[in-house]
């Protein structure tokens, strides 16, 4: 599959400074961005710029390649034809599809270049984008140009296809957000989830089987495989066990798409130990149970929040040119641009702002909106469990009766009273999970960051700094963070301690 892709050949050399390398014709003039010599050539010696050079390419494709956009304009007015195809009919489009030039990609497109040109393979400029991850030239020529980005190559493959064999997680988001076909299967029989299972890239199968749907884990390619049997099948262990895990997941789930409230009871059977001293009120735990964590809606609108309403949501991702945002921020299942902070949940099958972590107990997510409940509810639960156990422990003290010499108090209450024991065992563990919880969750408050980011800081850019190394932007000293969360129950994300590398990249 890889070798028959683009082959660009000796691109290493055109970055080289014009004033270093020998030009001495229109290729290498336009290669190396040297508008002074090119017209020298063309307005003086005669040269053509309507040939190709021994290799079969073209100057329009070479000065595309490493986006001088004047020498393309100036090509085209002088005799370059903008859909001229080389050996393999590649147009000089394809090739700045490769390194993402959109500037060039707009000079040509204006001046008549055909979007869907395709090479012998059946490569358009939307695959040779998917197979190079340039994600925002692929946005550029969708949104502008009606660029079809659906479109089959010769075996079969769709952009979608080739972002998820080379892994590029972005470029699959962007194509699941706009909706590309993800139950394609080539002429091998394979969907896109076949391709990332394959190659054993864990990032694209997540976005893939979250934004799926439980068909694309269960399609047989011809050989008679599905992902999970792929993946295992080429030793990547990590891969097959995520998407056997998603494939029993996606059983589970058709099996009580009905018992949703019955489900939910099941999960909270541990938190009834909890519950049982008055002090742990039911109420409170019921009430960040089922609060909303932060839903994003669909609309683009905060469910009932508008003071938070986030300026992302109502960026037309058509109108690419104001965007050059996170392309991880796209949510390909909510059809969103989400906040920074946000996660999709695929349990509750929505982005939650703040997102924390999917407590099972309280079968809900933990995000902005009800972190202060939950945080609440474990405190409840580490004094209810201390209070029960101490309790216990006075009450067998002095029920203790006057033990004959032979006996040891401790034998006398396991025997005695069995069931006390068993409570106060059970009691121990959940104060011991409840106070590590209690604690973590505290620290994380005081240096303002979700569970979530500490658990993924590396993959997240605005987690570093300039030097590369881990700093949060949002710690805003220990006291105002807790203040603020005290306070209102969240930390305001638009006062940032200060700008994230992103922003200050851009
Ligand atoms: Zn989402």
């Amino acid at each position: 599959m890889a070798s028959s892709e683009i082959e660009v050949v000796s691109d290493s050399q055109a970055q080289k400074n014009p004033n270093e390398v020998t030009v001495f014709d229109v290729f290498s003039a336009s290669a190396y961005g040297d508008f002074e010599k090119l017209r020298k050539f063309v307005e003086e010696d005669g040269f053509s710029l309507s040939k190709p050079d021994g290799n079969g390419y073209y100057p329009l494709q070479w000065a595309s390649l490493n986006n001088f956009t004047d020498i393309v304009q100036y090509i085209i007015e002088h005799g370059g034809d903008v859909n001229a195809g080389d050996n393999s009919q590649q147009t000089a489009l394809h090739w700045a599809a490769v390194r993402g030039q959109i500037a060039v990609a707009d000079v040509l497109l204006q001046n008549g270049a055909r979007v869907e040109a395709a090479d012998v393979n059946g490569y358009r400029a939307v695959h040779v984008a998917a197979q190079y991850g340039q994600t925002a030239f692929l946005n550029h020529i969708i949104a502008k140009y009606n660029a079809d980005f659906d479109v089959p190559d010769n075996d079969g493959r769709s952009p979608l296809h080739w972002a998820a064999y080379k892994g590029f997680a972005d470029t699959i988001r962007l194509l699941l957000f706009r909706d590309a076909c993800q139950g394609r299967q080539d002429k091998e029989g394979c969907t896109p989830l076949h391709w990332a299972a394959l190659r054993g890239n864990i990032e694209a199968c997540t976005v893939l089987v979250h934004a799926g749907t439980k068909q694309e884990l269960m399609v047989k390619d011809n050989a008679g495989f599905n992902p999970v049997q792929l993946a295992s099948d080429k030793g990547h262990r990590h891969v097959a066990f995520f998407l056997s895990n998603a494939q029993q997941g996606a059983q589970q789930a058709l099996g009580r798409q009905n018992l949703r409230w019955e489900d939910r009871e099941y999960r909270l059977c541990p938190d009834i130990i909890l519950c049982y001293s008055p002090c742990n009120s039911p109420l409170h735990q019921l009430s960040s149970c089922s609060k909303d964590p932060g839903y994003i809606k669909r609309s683009g609108v905060f469910s009932n929040h508008t003071d938070s309403e986030d300026p992302l949501l109502n960026i037309d991702l058509n109108n690419s040119s104001i965007w050059t945002g996170n392309w991880s921020q796209l949510c390909p299942t909510c059809k969103i641009i989400r906040p920074v902070r946000s996660k999709h949940c695929p349990a509750c099958k929505h982005c939650v702002e703040q997102f924390d972590h999917h407590c099972p107990w309280i079968s809900n997510c933990v995000g902005k909106r009800n972190k202060w409940d939950f945080f609440i509810f474990i405190c409840l639960g580490t004094l209810s469990s201390f209070l029960a156990a101490a309790v216990t422990i006075q009450r067998i003290w002095t029920a203790l009766p006057a033990l004959p010499s032979e006996e040891t108090w401790i034998h006398h209450v396991v025997v005695q009273h069995p069931g006390v024991v068993t409570f106060l065992v059970l009691d121990t563990i959940i104060l011991i999970a409840a106070t590590t919880l209690t604690t973590a969750q505290a620290s994380q408050i005081a240096r303002n960051i979700t569970t979530n980011e500490l658990a993924n800081a590396i993959r997240y850019g605005y987690l570093r700094g300039p030097d590369g190394q881990f700093r949060n932007p949002y710690n805003h000293g220990c006291r105002k963070n807790c203040a603020d969360f005290l306070i209102q129950g969240y930390t305001n994300d638009d006062e940032i301690a200060w700008p994230p590398l992103q922003q200050v990249a851009s």
